[in-house]
């Protein structure tokens, strides 16, 4: 499987697109704004179609750059918590900065704890990881070793639980349960900053220790 990471927007939100070598069919996971602007051409250079966009909260700099490459045949997803950030983003405008578009996206497919996914061919599992706000789910890819894990943990960091239905007790739990819990070598794509893995945040995140 190939992932390609792309960077985009006012606060550098991560992309990640995936696709399968001498595959057609790719998958976003978040749609940054600009992303409407740089996805075309990265998937036409590669000879790639769209087909999910799936999104690992609902929070702006995550999907705003969906309503621009939505067509009938691009699925959505996301967990019904943050639902209402995306289908009323004006809802969280004070959060935003100031004249930047808050278009709503349209939604196709709920996310749940536990749900098994078929993405690309492999075996995916959604892990509800609330806190830092209350629909972030992870993607965890276990025979290729890696989970995108959205706002909740970064390398050296966690999600801010400052904004509207975050909470800190509630995000140091799901931590500890659900991403501290994958093997140690799993691989983190955070949705801000640089990868890391299980094993580097028990060993060293100031923010939230193992239990
Ligand atoms: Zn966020």
């Amino acid at each position: 499987m190939e992932i390609l990471t792309i960077e985009l927007g006012p606060f550098a939100t991560n992309a990640f697109l995936l696709w399968n070598d001498g595959g057609n069919d790719a998958v976003l996971f978040d749609a940054p704004p600009g992303a409407e602007d740089t996805l075309p051409n990265v998937l036409s250079e590669r000879g790639l179609e769209l087909t999910d966009v799936y999104l690992t909260h609902g929070h702006w700099d995550h999907f705003s750059g969906l309503p621009q490459l939505e067509s009938a045949s691009i699925g959505t997803w996301l967990h019904p918590e943050d639902r209402i950030l995306v289908e009323k983003p004006e809802l969280a405008a004070s959060y935003v900065p100031p004249g930047l578009p808050m278009r709503p996206a349209r939604i196709d497919h709920d996310l749940h704890h536990g749900q098994k996914l078929e993405i690309l061919g492999q075996p995916c599992e959604v892990r509800h990881v609330p806190g830092h706000c209350p629909g972030n789910v992870l993607f965890y890819f276990k025979q290729q070793n890696f989970a995108i894990t959205g706002d909740a943990i970064f390398a050296g960091s966690i999600g801010r639980t400052d904004l509207p239905g975050g909470d800190f007790p509630t995000l140091e739990k799901a931590i500890r349960e659900q991403i501290y819990t994958l093997p140690e070598s799993t691989k983190l794509l955070p949705g801000h900053g640089p990868q890391t893995s299980v094993a580097q945040e028990k060993g060293s995140n100031p923010f939230v220790r193992p239990a």
